[in-house]
This record gives C-alpha cells, structure tokens and sequence, in this order.
C-alpha cells in the first residue's frame, strides 16, 4: 500500500467520523483538497423544484480555506456559462468539462442518491484535466458522502413520521440561540445597522399535542391512534409554508414546530392556521382532532430546554382553558397567566 492510499483511508475515516451534515460536506472538501491542492472546489445542492432543477452553494474551498453554508445555503440564479454546463452535467447524468478564459478546467461530477437521483453537483476548478484513476477516486469519494448522508438522515429521522425526531431539535434550538445572541448580532452588523435589526428574522418555537388522544386509543385502537399521529404530522407540514420552518416529533402525540417570523402577531397567524387546518380536517371515523399550541420567541433563554419549557408553559394553559387554542408564553406572562420559567439578567443566566 502506498503513501497515497492511506492518505485517502485516512481521509475516509475522517470524513465518516461526523455526524453532522455541515461537517461532513466540510470534511469531504478538505479531503478533495488535500488531493487536488490548491484548486477552486465547490459543492451545490440539487432540488427539483416545480419540474425544474434548482442549485445552491452548499460549501466551497478556495485557497485551501473551507467555508460552509450552514443553514442557508445560496440560490444560485443568475445564468452562467457555468451554471448552464452544471445543468448539462445534471440533464445527461454524467461528467461535464469545460475550460474557462484563464485556460483552467471546470470539472462537474453529478453525485447520485441511493435510487439514483442526481442530488449534488461538485465543481472542482483546475490547471490539469484529471486522470481516469483521479476521476474513480472523486466518484468513489462522492459515494461515500451519499451514502453517509443517507445514514446521517435516518439516525435524525422519526419512523412512523418521517419528521425529525427529538434528539435533532436540542442541536436546531442551540444553534438559533447563538445566532439570537445578542453579541453575535452586533458583531455581525453594524452599530448603524439598526434598519437590519429591526427586520431581522426571529425564530418561534410551538410545541404542539394532540387534544385527548388517549380516548382516541382507548375508542379505536393504538393502530388507529398511529394513523391519526401520521395524519396531523402531514397536516402539520403543509401547514408551514415556509421551505426552511421544521416540523419535528417530540414524543408520541407531541410535535415541535420551529418557524421563522417577523413578529408575534405573524407567529400567532401561522401557528392558528396549523391549529385550525387540523381541526377542520375530516378524520375518517372519528371526524374531529384537535391541538392545542404553546409557542415562545426563541431569542435569550438560557438553554434548550428553557425555551421549551416555556412554550409548555403556554401548551399547559390552552388545555386548562379548554383546548384546541393557541397561546403565546410571552403574552399569557405580561397578563400574569403563566409563571416565569427562567430569567436573563445583563446577559448572565439566572435559574429560579
Ligand atoms: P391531553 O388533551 O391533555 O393532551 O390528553 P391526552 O389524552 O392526549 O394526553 P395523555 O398525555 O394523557 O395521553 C397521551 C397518550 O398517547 C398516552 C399514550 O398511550 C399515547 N401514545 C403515546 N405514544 C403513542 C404512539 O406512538 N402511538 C399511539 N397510538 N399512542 C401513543
Ligand atoms: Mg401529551
Ligand atoms: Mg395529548
């Protein structure tokens, strides 16, 4: 075995010990790095979208440095000779080249899913159009990536849903309050920058329960009980409108919905429009289920369970008040209906 070779198990082991993502696109690019140095790579992400094919940057490695594009990975839209060769690579499945006005090369691998579908793309810019055997190792590289994806999302997936599952939600909630943390925004804007800070996006967390679900088991059985579970996650997904809003189940009749909104009133509207598309559903047999919602701002609180903690605060009310209703954990507080669940002072955290 040559140097090179262990280089490359090295380089796999290293790319298969994450479990995130990010890391991993990350890892697979330092990995096509160190064997292409110097090059210009690029990883996008393929979605079909109404029939068309629709790509956005999802890490990129130029000069050796590797950036990724964590949650919001960018649209690309502008016509390119690039992006019009990416597209080509897409539509004939297969390996496109083409040379630019520097006279460096543009290779374009398509990456394939289990079933065959093209759901990345990777664009590595160089002097030197690569060898065959250069060319197996990107394309064995890109399998090992897919395959681990797949992996990666059944550990975060729910079975009888298809949702999230709760052991992803702590990670999504983390990742928000340091994003809100009111440090991380003043570093990211500036002082003048107060038009951008009024608009800036908040996050919603609701945790959601299905109304008397136990009477649902009792009267029709726990399979039935799972049908109802199936329904309301899928009504609950097209509920939220927005790509990015994430539908996650917390436990057996339970859902977290984490959404984005400009205001409370906005939050309020779109958790009521979830409340009542479940509510006016027909349920075969039964007819009627309901939900109850609590939802709180995900800005400040001190850890994960704090925010959710609040937003039961706010569940706990709706079904003490009679059900099937949507309550804000900020609201029932002002108006002195809920007790407070934690406290930020001056930025430091105090637990009661
Ligand atoms: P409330 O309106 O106060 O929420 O009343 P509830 O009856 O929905 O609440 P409770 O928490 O008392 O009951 C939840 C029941 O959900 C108890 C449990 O047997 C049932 N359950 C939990 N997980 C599952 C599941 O995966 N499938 C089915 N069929 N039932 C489940
Ligand atoms: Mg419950
Ligand atoms: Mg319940």
């Amino acid at each position: 075995m040559n140097h090179n070779s262990i280089r490359i198990i090295d380089n796999l082991a290293e790319i298969t010990s994450y479990h995130d993502r990010h890391v991993l696109e990350k890892s697979l690019l330092k990995t096509l790095n160190e064997i292409f140095p110097s090059q210009d790579i690029r990883l996008f992400r393929v979605r079909e979208h109404r029939g068309s094919h629709e790509l956005s940057l999802l890490a990129f490695c130029v000069n050796s440095v590797i950036v990724s594009s964590q949650e919001n990975p960018r649209l690309i839209t502008e016509p390119s000779e690039l992006s019009e060769a990416i597209f080509r690579a897409i539509n004939n499945a297969d390996v496109e080249l083409i040379s630019n006005d520097e006279g460096k090369w543009n290779v374009i691998y398509p990456a394939f899913d289990a079933h065959g579908a093209i759901f990345a793309v990777l664009l590595i810019s160089t002097d030197l159009v690569p060898s065959n055997g250069d060319q197996r190792l990107i394309y064995g590289l890109l399998r090992v990536y897919s395959n681990y994806l797949v992996l990666i999302e059944k550990t975060q997936k729910d079975k009888l849903t298809g949702l999230y599952n709760r052991e992803t939600l702590d990670d999504e909630i983390t990742k928000v309050l340091v994003r809100q943390a009111p440090h991380f925004n003043e570093e990211m804007s500036s002082p003048n920058d107060s038009r951008r800070r009024t608009f800036a996006v908040k996050y919603w967390l609701g945790v959601i329960d299905i109304d008397n679900f136990k009477t649902i088991n009792d009267n029709f059985g726990h399979l039935y009980g799972d049908e109802v579970i199936i329904l309301v996650a899928r009504l609950m997904t097209s509920g939220v409108i927005r790509d990015d809003d994430l539908v996650y189940r917390y436990g057996g009749e339970e859902f977290v919905v984490v959404l984005k909104a400009p205001n409370e009133e906005d939050a309020m509207r779109t958790f009521e429009r979830i409340r009542e598309m479940v509510a006016t559903h027909d349920f075969p047999q039964i007819k009627q289920v309901t939900i109850s919602i609590g939802f709180v701002e995900v800005s400040s609180q001190p850890s994960p369970a704090d925010v959710i903690g609040e937003a039961d605060e706010a569940l706990y009310y709706a079904k003490g008040n009679g059900r099937n209703q949507v309550h804000s954990y900020s609201r029932l507080l002002s108006e002195g209906k809920v007790k407070q669940v934690s406290q930020v002072v001056h930025g430091d955290i105090e637990l009661f």
